[in-house]
């Protein structure tokens, strides 16, 4: 059976991906092929730090693997956080910390706007999948949109998901729905999926 190594520390992650891809493939960890240290995200877009991540692991054992990057775009804040999702209020990845900064952003440009003037809360999710199949990298990527709540909602999911709204389960944020309702439209799905369409077409 193809085994592939899917470069992340994440469980979370790491069981969608094996649900996604299903019983055709074995999925295994950077740490399981002995790669414990940090793999380097010093890329300035999300392409970059997927295919440096997953450059990181072909380059160190040869063999097929594949690497996520994700960030959160804000339409009102030029973009804002993309590629700095992470570690958008400071290198300690404060995930409260992130969500205050953006909410806090967005409601000093509703203060600042001129009477009448709505400031757009779109936003969107986005993931670049790189697949390093037999040495040749293959790019995938996956889009979830939503706006961005007034204020934090809900017990699940991780990350930004108690402030993002998503377009299909309006006044709900991702926190408030289920993991499986989540993964049907979440952006790493989608990445996933059209990468699980590829490799299953090709017949690894
Ligand atoms: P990563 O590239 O998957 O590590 O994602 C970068 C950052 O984006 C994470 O640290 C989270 O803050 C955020 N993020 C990624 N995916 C999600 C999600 O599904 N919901 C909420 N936040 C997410």
């Amino acid at each position: 059976m193809p085994e592939i190594i899917f470069a992340t520390g994440n469980r979370g992650k790491l069981r969608e991906a094996s649900e996604i891809l299903g019983e055709g493939f074995v999925l295994s960890t950077p740490a399981d092929a002995g790669i414990t240290e940090d793999i380097p995200e010093t890329g300035e877009t999300l392409d970059e730090n997927s295919l440096q991540k997953a450059m990181y692991i072909y380059e160190r054992t040869g063999r097929d693997c594949f690497a996520d990057d994700t960030g959160l775009e804000v339409d009102a804040l030029g973009g804002a956080p993309g590629v700095y999702t992470a570690r958008y209020a400071g290198p300690s990845k404060d995930f409260g910390r992130n969500m205050d900064k953006v909410l806090s952003e967005l409601s000093a440009l509703e203060k600042a706007a001129p009477e009448g003037v709505a400031v757009s809360r779109r936003a969107r999710f986005r993931s670049v999948v790189t697949l390093i199949l037999g040495g040749r990298a293959h790019r995938f990527e996956g889009v979830m949109e939503g706006t961005i709540a007034r204020s934090k909602s809900g017990n699940g999911g991780f990350g930004y998901d108690p402030i993002f709204i998503p377009d299909e389960y309006p006044g709900l944020t991702a926190a408030d729905i289920t993991e499986d309702q989540k993964n049907e439209i979440s952006h790493r799905g989608k990445a996933l999926r059209a990468m699980a369409a590829f490799l299953n077409e090709i017949e690894v």
